[in-house]
């Protein structure tokens, strides 16, 4: 049986005072509050593309940048993100070094995955049942703001470091890139409009 969608018979929310709206063209004014609105998000796809293609050339000299320096008595060492977690091992601080791995590391290459997976489901179809997919979406969209622990991380510790030898920890380059990369993640999600996920679902 197909699925009815508001679309199909000519409805659309206003998405500034939410009233359920004729739609006489693909965009037109509510005739409520006379916000212009379109019954889907105008170029949601294009956008989603861009920014999560923006947001993977960012994850490069994120990555490769020292996203922390290290300054002992008489040196400073800078490191990467990589270089950051192995010193954290080094140290024995593995609750700091397993909490920058997942903010640092995993949180964004899903999260850039899963913004791949949905933008191929749009554009070529998927195995993934919508109803997943919408999961993803989810996900994606609750990921958004965690991979910032990673630089409330650093910043903590360049306030309380006191270890040993180190005399203080400052942000590198590399965060600087990291945090617009998570910008521009949140930008593609936001772009995403779910509802393009269930227009491509098939009769079931
Ligand atoms: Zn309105």
């Amino acid at each position: 049986m197909g699925v009815l969608r508001a679309k199909d018979i000519g409805l659309g929310v206003c998405p500034k005072c939410l009233k359920l709206n004729h739609m006489y063209n693909e965009r037109q004014r509510c005739l409520r509050c006379h916000a212009m609105f379109s019954q889907r998000r105008p170029s949601s796809l294009k956008l989603t593309i861009a920014w999560t293609f923006t947001a993977i050339i960012f994850l490069i000299p994120a990555n490769l940048l020292p996203m922390m320096t290290f300054n002992k008595i008489g040196s400073s060492e800078a490191s990467t993100i990589l270089e950051g977690i192995n010193y954290f091992i080094l140290q024995g601080m593995y609750p700091v070094a397993i909490i920058v791995f997942i903010a640092s590391f995993i949180i964004p290459i899903a999260k850039i995955g899963g913004l791949i997976v949905l933008i191929n489901s749009v554009r070529k179809g998927s195995k993934l049942t919508p109803k997943r997919r919408a999961q993803l979406f989810h996900i994606v969209e609750f990921l958004g703001p965690w991979s910032m622990l990673d630089v409330f991380v650093v910043a903590l510790m360049v306030g309380v470091v006191n270890l040993s030898y180190v005399t203080s920890i400052e942000a590198g380059p590399g965060s600087t890139y990291f945090a617009l990369m998570v910008i521009f993640t949140m930008f593609a999600a936001h772009s995403f409009d779910p509802r393009l996920i269930w227009d491509t679902q098939e009769n079931d």
